[in-house]
């Protein structure tokens, strides 16, 4: 493992909810200097997190379904931290519908905050990393990056995509130090499931517990849900130098969900 985190910046967006912030606080144990990124109360959250763990922690609340304001946010990196070591493009939202009835403005949502938004802030970031022979792009895709499941249209295919770029921009930076991974996890329960969960209890008339139950069995072998905080520590682990030669490809974290 590299012994200089005290020196690294990361950006974790879609941090003040669920996986990122797991993320977020795993890095923020590592001594990172951490930009906080999503909707709600993320000064509060910066200031928690400061707070807790001693190191600095930023906040800003660029909607990253707007292309600008995911290149305002990467700049607000840079002049914050000097530079941009590592960014975890995390946030996402999920919509389920069937594909003949799936809201346009939907699958224009989902694929610009899911795909377009990593695109967007990946390309404003490498720049400098290139610069620096030195970086870490981890994209939060998901089992659905590489499976499908019905009535998920959008999302599965902003996943699929997501992967594809990922694979892309390792192949492109493989002499450059900067490595490019995508992160799958299955099941995690999160605002984003809880909903799912909800929904689902609803339409069949069972209970939460119930519901909760029939998802993970539907899909994920153990089942049990993956944590935010073991999202965290493989994160950090890809962001780590002895993950150097670990790029251009899908980590998953699933439960066994795409070994069947
Ligand atoms: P979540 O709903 O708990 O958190 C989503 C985060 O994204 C929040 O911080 C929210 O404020 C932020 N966000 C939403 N819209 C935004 C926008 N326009 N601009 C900036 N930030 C925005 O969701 P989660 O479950 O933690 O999901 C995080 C990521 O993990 C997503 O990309 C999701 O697809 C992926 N994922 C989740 C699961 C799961 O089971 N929860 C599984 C696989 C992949």
């Amino acid at each position: 493992m590299d012994h200089n985190f005290k020196s690294k910046a990361v950006l974790v967006t879609g941090s003040t909810s669920g996986i990122g912030l797991g993320i977020a606080r795993a890095f923020c144990q590592k001594g990172y200097a951490v930009m906080v990124n999503g909707f709600g109360d993320g000064d509060q959250i910066a200031r928690n997190l400061e707070k807790e763990f001693g190191n600095k922690v930023l906040f800003h609340g660029a909607n990253l379904m707007n292309p600008n304001e995911c290149e305002v946010l990467v700049d607000a990196c840079h002049k914050a931290f000097g530079g941009l070591d590592v960014v975890i493009n995390n946030a996402g939202i999920q919509y389920v519908s069937p594909t003949e009835d799936f809201p346009l403005e939907k699958w224009d949502q989902i694929l610009s905050l899911n795909l377009s938004a990593p695109f967007h802030i990946i390309r404003k970031a490498l720049p400098k990393m290139q610069e620096n022979k030195w970086g870490r792009i981890i994209n939060i895709a998901s089992a659905h990056g590489l499976v499908a499941s019905t009535g998920k249209s959008a999302y599965v295919a902003a996943k699929h995509g997501l992967v594809g770029l990922t694979k892309v921009v390792a192949l492109e930076n493989a002499r450059n130090g900067i490595t490019a991974n995508a992160v799958c996890p299955g099941w995690v329960l999160t605002p984003l499931v809880q909903k799912q969960i909800d929904d689902n209890a609803k339409a069949s008339g069972i209970t939460i517990e119930a519901a909760t139950k029939e998802l993970l069995g539907n899909k994920q072998p153990t089942f049990e849900f993956a944590t935010p905080e073991e999202l965290g520590d493989l994160c950090v682990f890809l962001a780590s130098d002895s993950a150097k030669q670990m790029t251009g490809s899908s980590y998953s974290m699933d439960g066994g969900w795409t070994a069947q």
